[in-house]
């Protein structure tokens, strides 16, 4: 990829689009990359109405280094940074130097889109810069319809259909793209009937290469410049990419140069759960009962699938006895792991391996008791779940965490040590890797998140926010609290909201730690007979609540779930109350990082809970400062001074903010109109 240049030099050669500057090699490139990206960031945007941000142009530089010289590296850069646009330069010369796109992994298909949206990020960047920059959405695949369950749908039940589905199956008929954002009022348990699933037999499907998720594929692989995917499909790629190449498939995503997590403190979850299997109680037992009523299929076949029926009770009863409910916090509930439940994980096992043979048999003997897509979705899902179980019981449990499922009582079952695989997989690429959030760090110390992806000594960078909260916000902290009473406490709590929320004439977001929290914060507030919209996460569907609080100013929004992922810039957030500090509950994933700095000599307090809490604070605390002239206090209800996470809180908070005692000395709520 060298030519000689006239003037004796050499120049770099690219089949497709060159990088927006001119270099002679690639050692010239992290320095040439920096003087475009100070051009970009100093001559070209202000010229198109954009300020100078030091800290967006710091980070941008930081990662220019990251990226050119291949680095593992951790951007944090707090609110109102844009580091999109930092992030985006970078990728999109390193893509055109490599000839390979960059994935931009997202934490939801809403930031995807956002991104690469009409007015996103990229296009205006493209649009400004003359870049023509090709970027392609990668959607999850439970996006998309399936043409196999369509078929079975209307070949099986046509008449019994509610109003949803006929309305879907009308709509898949004529739909080319055959995505769900064109119908989003579907409920998701319709979507489900329609939509792709981990059980669809997609390898030997006879639509494939015809239906619309297959050409959703085609259409993102030949990305030029970036790949847009979110979380869980970059790391569904990651973990089976290798095998998929050595079986002959393709795989999930094409080859990449480097990739870019967003909100990338939030990749562990999706990485744990693509990398382990689940049992779906529901689907297993919906696939027994079927079997057990075939007609015309042989007696061992319906021997097999009874005694399936009969293992699957026992396990998942048994489980259910195990699953500890005591936390209400946590979605997963942990599992206590002991022999009867190994035995009965084992039986289970061997009784869907016995099925699965006595199905093969059936297929082989040509005998027409299930249809083929049938046979294969059952396959798939036998596969799925002897596959969650065998690495349930190897070594008595311990290399796994496991968990039910909250809503749906499924089984989980991950593996423990994901840094290990996470270094397997993914660092040793030599590829650039960048997480990128605003919440990364402590006080500057990463050494939580970087421990929790299997990284020692990462390359970091560290901006704070490019809002001025000295002058913007204002932390009440109340002196006095019995922590040692909760009902005292609760009913002081309960007097300084009802009475800050008259303060600041409603216009409230309160983070709660749970959703027991909000219903009593709702009974308890009924006594301060306030003249405010009361908005409670459990009184509807989230997106409509958001929008109900963003158009009624006055309005109080109430949840356990409004940490992160809430944009509500101006008025509607005037006052944000932290109810509880956001420890960390009992879920089983940071239940095993525990284990793992016990096993270390490390205090699992101070070394997990303390920075789970304080980062998870910060996130709450970016929902206040929207826009340079929003205006707010952050008030925190919940013991703080003179405790032993005093230090982790504080660090948590907006650098620069005064932290007042009094409600008298809340200035800034006071000032508003
Ligand atoms: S290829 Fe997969 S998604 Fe497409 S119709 Fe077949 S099973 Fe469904």
């Amino acid at each position: 990829m060298q030519d000689r240049t006239v003037d004796g030099g050499i120049s770099m050669s690219f089949n497709g689009p060159k990088p927006p500057f001119d270099f002679h090699n690639r050692a010239e490139f992290p320095a040439r990359l920096a003087d475009w990206i100070g051009h970009v960031f100093y001559d070209v945007l202000p010229k198109h109405g954009y300020e100078i941000r030091e800290e967006q142009i710091f980070t941008a530089y930081q990662l220019a280094d990251a990226v050119g010289k291949h680095k593992i590296h951790f951007a944090e850069a707090g609110p109102g940074t844009g580091k999109t646009f930092a992030y985006l330069l970078s990728a999109i010369a390193y893509a055109r130097l490599m000839g390979k796109p960059v994935v931009i992994a997202c934490a939801s298909t809403a930031l995807q889109e956002q991104l690469t949206g009409v007015d996103g990020d990229i296009n205006t960047l493209s649009r400004l810069l003359g870049l023509d920059v090709d970027a392609r959405m990668a959607k999850d695949p439970r996006q998309f319809v399936c043409d196999v369950k369509i078929n079975r749908l209307f070949n099986a039940h046509t008449k019994k259909l509610g109003d949803s589905l006929s309305e879907v199956l009308a709509w898949a008929k004529q739909t080319d793209r055959g995505e769900r954002a064109e119908i989003p009022h579907v409920p998701d348990r319709v979507w489900a009937d329609v939509a792709w699933d981990e059980f669809s037999s997609c390898e030997s499907c006879s639509s494939r290469g015809f239906c619309r998720l297959v050409k959703a594929r085609e259409h993102y692989r030949p990305a030029r410049d970036l790949i847009v995917s979110n979380h869980g499909i970059f790391f569904d790629d990651l973990w089976t990419r290798k095998e998929r190449i050595a079986d002959g498939k393709p795989p999930l995503l094409p080859a990449y140069a480097a990739v870019i997590f967003d909100e990338g403190h939030k990749v562990l979850l999706p990485a744990a759960m693509r990398a382990g299997r689940q049992l779906d109680q529901a689907g297993i037992a919906g696939m027994l009962s079927f079997l057990e009523k075939i007609q015309g299929a042989r007696t061992a076949l319906l021997s097999a699938a009874f005694a399936a029926q009969l293992a699957d009770t026992r396990f998942f009863e048994y489980l259910h006895q195990t699953a500890l409910q005591a936390d209400e916090r946590a979605d997963r509930l942990a599992v206590r792991i002991d022999q009867q439940l190994l035995n009965n994980a084992n039986t289970l096992r061997r009784a869907l391996d016995i099925l699965s043979f006595e199905l093969q048999n059936e297929q082989e003997m040509h005998i027409r008791s299930l249809s083929g897509a049938r046979m294969q979705t059952y396959e798939a899902r036998i596969e799925q779940a002897t596959a969650a179980l065998d690495r349930f019981c190897r070594n008595q449990g311990e290399d796994t965490i496991v968990w039910v499922g909250r809503e749906d009582d499924s089984f989980w079952v991950v593996p423990r040590d994901l840094s290990s695989m996470l270094k397997e997989h993914l660092y040793a690429q030599k590829i650039p890797v960048v997480f990128s959030s605003a919440t990364l760090s402590l006080g500057g110390d990463f050494t939580y998140i970087g421990r929790t992806l299997g990284l020692e000594h990462p390359s970091v960078s560290s901006v704070g926010s490019s809002f001025d909260y000295e002058k913007q916000v204002q932390i009440y902290l109340p002196r006095r609290f019995p922590p040692s009473d909760q009902e005292a406490s609760f009913a002081l709590a309960l007097r300084h909201l009802g009475s800050l929320l008259r303060l600041s004439r409603g216009r409230a977001l309160v983070l709660t730690a749970s959703p027991a929290d909000v219903k009593r914060i709702r009974t308890g507030l009924k006594a301060f007979s306030l003249p405010f919209n009361l908005l409670c996460e459990d009184s509807g569907e989230r997106g409509h609540l958001i929008r109900s609080f963003r158009e009624d100013i006055s309005s109080v929004l109430v949840g356990a779930g409004f940490w992160e992922g809430i944009d509500v810039p101006g008025e509607s957030i005037s006052l944000l109350i932290i109810w509880r500090l956001p420890f960390p509950s009992n879920d089983p994933l940071i239940e095993a990082r525990r284990q793992e700095v016990q096993e270390q000599g490390l205090n699992p307090v101070t070394e997990v809970d303390y920075p789970e809490m304080g980062l998870k604070l910060k996130q709450g605390c970016g929902r206040l400062i929207r826009k340079s002239d929003d205006r707010g206090v952050i008030a925190i209800l919940d013991p703080v001074l003179g405790m032993p996470w005093q230090q982790v809180t504080m660090e948590a908070l907006p650098a620069g903010a005064k932290v007042v005692y009094r409600q008298e000395d809340l200035t800034v709520l006071s000032s508003k109109p």
